[in-house]
C-alpha cells in the first residue's frame, strides 16, 4: 500500500514570522494514518520552520537547490547546506523553474541524481502546457521529462523518488485536471516507470497530482487509484485549508 503525501509548495510567499506561525499550526494537526505531510518554505525560512516542526511528523522540503558540491556559484544553495537545516525532501524541476529560470531536463537530471545520492527524497515535477495538451502531445512531453530526468539513475535510488504530475495550465489558475484525466496521466507515468525500471518499482512509486488542488476537489482526486497525494501551492498557505486537505476523506 503506497502512503499518501500531502506536500505544500509555499513558493516565494511568507516571511520568517509568517512561515513559523503556519508551520507551528501544521505541526499540531492530526495526520491520519498512512499519510505523510511535507512543507517547502523559502530557503531563508528553512531553519526557523524546522525548529517549529522537528518534533512533529511534518517533513521539511525545499523548492530547489544546485547540484554542485561547493564553490563559485553565487546565489546558489548546495545539498550539504540543506542537510544542515533539516531538509529531507527537495522539489526539482517545478514548471516555474523550467519556464522562468530556463531549467532543462539535463540540468534537472543532475539535480535529481545529486539529491538522491545525498540521501534526500527528490520530488521530480513534470507536466504539459496548455498548447501541448491542445495538440494532444501531453504523454510525449511527460515521457521526455521523466525519461531524461532519470538518465543514469539506478533503480535502487528510486525508493526515494516521488513524481509530481502538474499540468502547467492547472497551476495557480483555479483549473484542475478532472480526476479522470489526472488518473490517466498517473497510470501512463506508472507504465513508463515499469518500462524504464520494473513492475515492482512502478507499483511502489508515489505519484502526486498538483494544479489547483483545494479543500473542495481533494476528496475526488485522492479517490483515484493511482493518485498518491498532492503537491499543493496556493491552498497550502492557509492552516485551516491545508489541514482539510491533509485530512481528506
Ligand atoms: C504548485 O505550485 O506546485 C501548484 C500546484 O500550485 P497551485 O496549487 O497553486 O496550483
Amino acid at each position: 500500500m503506497r502512503p499518501y503525501m500531502l506536500a505544500g509548495n509555499w513558493k516565494m510567499n511568507m516571511n520568517v514570522t509568517e512561515a513559523c506561525a503556519l508551520s507551528r499550526a501544521l505541526a499540531a494537526v492530526k495526520i491520519p494514518e498512512g499519510r505523510q505531510v511535507m512543507i517547502a518554505p523559502s530557503f531563508v525560512c528553512l531553519n526557523p520552520v524546522f525548529s517549529e516542526i522537528k518534533n512533529s511528523a511534518v517533513k521539511l522540503g525545499c523548492q530547489n537547490f544546485y547540484h554542485e558540491e561547493k564553490g563559485a556559484f553565487t546565489g546558489e544553495i548546495s545539498s550539504d547546506m540543506l542537510k544542515s537545516t533539516g531538509v529531507s525532501h527537495i522539489i526539482i524541476g517545478h514548471s516555474e523553474r523550467r519556464a522562468i529560470f530556463g531549467e532543462t531536463n539535463e540540468l534537472i537530471n543532475k539535480k535529481v541524481k545529486k539529491a538522491l545520492e545525498k540521501g534526500f527524497t527528490a520530488v521530480l515535477c513534470c507536466g504539459e502546457t496548455l498548447q501541448e495538451r491542445e495538440k494532444n502531445i501531453q504523454n510525449n512531453i511527460v515521457e521526455q521529462q521523466i525519461s531524461e530526468g532519470l538518465v543514469q539513475i539506478p533503480e535502487n535510488m528510486l525508493e526515494r523518488l516521488i513524481i509530481a504530475y502538474e499540468p502547467v495550465w492547472a497551476i495557480g489558475t483555479g483549473k484542475t485536471a478532472s480526476p479522470g484525466d489526472a488518473e490517466a496521466m498517473h497510470l501512463f507515468i506508472r507504465s513508463l516507470i515499469e518500462k524504464l525500471y520494473s513492475k515492482k518499482t512502478a507499483a511502489e512509486l508515489q505519484i502526486l497530482y498538483g494544479g489547483s488542488v483545494t479543500e473542495k476537489n481533494v476528496d475526488e482526486l485522492m479517490a483515484m487509484p493511482d493518485i498518491d497525494g498532492g503537491l499543493v501551492g496556493g491552498a497550502s498557505l492557509k492552516a485551516d485549508i491545508f489541514t482539510r486537505i491533509i485530512q481528506f476523506k
